[in-house]
């Protein structure tokens, strides 16, 4: 019987030990730890994002700024917003919502985010803390990959691991924060010969790429503890049947489509020995360890332990 990964679970966990660190914080300082989100335009899903992340601030004590811009804001605009936050004392954070308008660039902009307040880990500067085992803000969703994996004992010293997708948010961070853990890591990627064998070589199999089910009983090796970042929508019936059993295509009959990660449900579910659910493995982490990594962004500037 494969373990559920449960993300719901370990989000509570992680949010609980904020409260005391927030209010620790408080006592020092005077005031709650800020986290600044910068949203450019109406895309209606990081309207969405924005909200959670600014409530759950609210939830733990936190103080949360949402700066809404509109879609036609110029880089240079944008910019002087960043640097203004940049220097605002009480801003212990600053999340640039992705994406952002095509006509900014978003490198530039990622870069001018002050490195001591880059809650997302996204800064080249912090890219290379990381990659270098020094201390600084990680990329939110692979640090909480590692937190769920510690938290249900599951080793990683020693195991092979094996990240499908190399992107900076999630890829590459991912690699790494296992590499320190002392696994051995393989990268893969759209270029990558034979994906399927490489995958079967891994104990632990993170899936990054954004592909519905793209990875099988084909990839598992039996008893891989398998975690699946992938959110992807199935509009097609005929992916739909490929994917979902019976039950399954019950619900997406009625509801017209379903998310999937990047794993087949059915397949990871017979084969592993532990998997991450999608909704409700992974997702639910990213924002908890937003607000850790706000809190902590906190406690280096005001130099807490
Ligand atoms: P990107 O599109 O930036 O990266 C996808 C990666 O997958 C690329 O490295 C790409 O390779 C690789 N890839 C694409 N097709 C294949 C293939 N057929 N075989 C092997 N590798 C392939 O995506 P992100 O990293 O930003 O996100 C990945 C997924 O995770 C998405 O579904 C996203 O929605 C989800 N996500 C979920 C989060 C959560 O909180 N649960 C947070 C962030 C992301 P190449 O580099 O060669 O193009």
């Amino acid at each position: 019987m494969s373990r559920i990964l449960d993300g719901n679970r370990i989000r509570d966990q992680i949010k609980s030990e904020c409260l005391p660190r927030v209010e620790r914080l408080v006592a020092r300082t005077g005031r709650p730890p800020g986290l600044a989100v910068v949203l450019v335009g109406d895309n209606p899903a990081s309207e969405v994002y924005v909200r959670s992340k600014t409530k759950t601030a609210a939830e733990l004590g936190m103080m949360g700024e949402t700066i809404t811009l509109p879609a036609s804001t110029e880089e240079d605009e944008l910019l002087a917003v960043i640097e203004a936050l940049n220097q605002r004392r009480e801003i212990d954070g600053i999340l640039i919502q992705l994406p952002l308008p095509h006509h900014v660039d978003a490198q530039r902009v990622l870069l001018s985010v002050a490195p001591d307040k880059d809650v997302d880990g996204f800064h080249p500067y912090n890219a290379g803390l990381l990659s270098t085992g020094r201390e600084g803000p990680r990329p939110c969703t692979p640090a909480g990959i590692i937190q769920m994996l510690k938290r249900y004992e599951i080793t990683i010293e020693g195991k092979n691991a094996v990240v499908v997708g190399r992107s900076d948010i999630v890829g590459k961070p991912m690699a790494f924060l296992l590499l320190q853990e002392n696994a051995t890591v393989t990268i893969c990627h759209s270029r990558t010969h034979d994906l399927a064998s490489i995958c079967r070589t891994a104990d632990i199999l993170v899936a990054a790429v954004g592909r519905p089910a793209l990875l099988t009983e084909d990839h598992i090796k039996p008893g891989a503890v398998v975690i699946d970042v992938g959110i992807n929508r199935v509009e097609s019936r005929v992916e739909a049947e490929r994917i979902f059993d019976a039950k399954r295509l019950a619900d997406f009959d009625r509801r017209g489509s379903l998310l999937v990660g990047d794993v087949h449900p059915g397949d990871v579910a017979r084969l592993s020995s532990a998997y991450t659910p999608v909704p409700g493995g992974v997702g639910p982490l990213t924002i908890a360890m937003l607000m850790r990594n706000t809190i902590e962004c906190a406690e280096r500037r005001t130099g807490i332990e």
